[in-house]
């Protein structure tokens, strides 16, 4: 198939996954990412109707973002974040970092917006929401008091929550992931903490974005099933 088979192939399975789920289609977001692509590769599909593109290393983002500037709607980094690289991924100015895990990363984003006058940066809680299956996100019973912390920083705002399902092929358990998250989601919005906004639940990759959509995901990462295996 070709990227524009498979760009509208996904958009036909998110249309589905949210009509069964009785959610508007509209509400869900496709972020592509767009790691290990060609920037090439990368201005076919936005050329084939992709606006929102995603990447998870600071070094290629910086490779390739400064080339593709004006051509995307929104860029997204969606890996985790060391505190070296701040200083390089800010400026790149990523609509939204997905994967803030602790407060002394973005402690350092805060300082690093102030010293350079730069605008404030929105980003979401990366909740580790399978125990053992990933290294990355803060543990659900940690959550709200992270997020207290962070909104006390001046120049970040944190937009919701972000979670990596078990790799595994077992469905009801990667189910438990996205609703593990879905109920922080809710319980987050109860506290009504100043300045903290729960919009976005993104959650649901190539092999489970049907399932996190009907979970309530509405922003999905999808890298492998629109541009084919990655070549590392
Ligand atoms: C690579 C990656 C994805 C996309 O994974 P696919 O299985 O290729 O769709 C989504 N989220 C994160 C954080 C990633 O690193």
């Amino acid at each position: 198939m070709t990227l524009n088979e498979n760009i509208a192939k996904i958009k036909e399975r998110i249309n589905k996954a949210a009509i069964r789920a009785n959610r508007d289609p509209r509400e869900i977001k496709l972020l592509t990412v767009t790691k290990t692509q060609s920037t090439e590769t990368i201005e076919e599909a936005l050329q084939n109707g992709i606006q929102f593109i995603g990447e998870n290393k600071v070094q290629e983002a910086e490779d390739k973002i400064p080339y593709l500037e004006g051509k995307y709607a929104e860029f997204h980094f969606i890996g985790h974040l060391q505190s070296n690289k701040i200083k390089k991924i800010i400026p790149l100015q990523p609509t939204l970092i997905h994967s803030i895990d602790k407060f002394s990363t973005a402690k350092k984003i805060d300082k690093f917006i102030a010293e350079h006058k730069l605008q404030i940066q929105d980003i979401l809680i990366q909740i580790n929401t399978s125990d053992e299956a990933s290294k990355f996100g803060i543990y659900p019973n940690e959550t709200s008091k992270l997020i207290k912390q962070i909104s006390e920083l001046p120049n970040i705002r944190i937009k919701g929550l972000m979670t990596i399902g078990v790799f595994t092929s077992n469905e009801k358990n990667i189910r438990k992931c996205f609703r593990t998250l879905k109920q922080i989601f809710e319980k987050i919005k109860q506290q009504k903490i100043p300045s903290v906004e729960m919009k976005y639940l993104s959650m649901g990759m190539s092999n489970d974005f049907e399932i996190a959509i009907e979970e309530g995901a509405n922003i999905i990462r999808i890298g492998t099933a629109i541009f084919g295996a990655r070549n590392y």
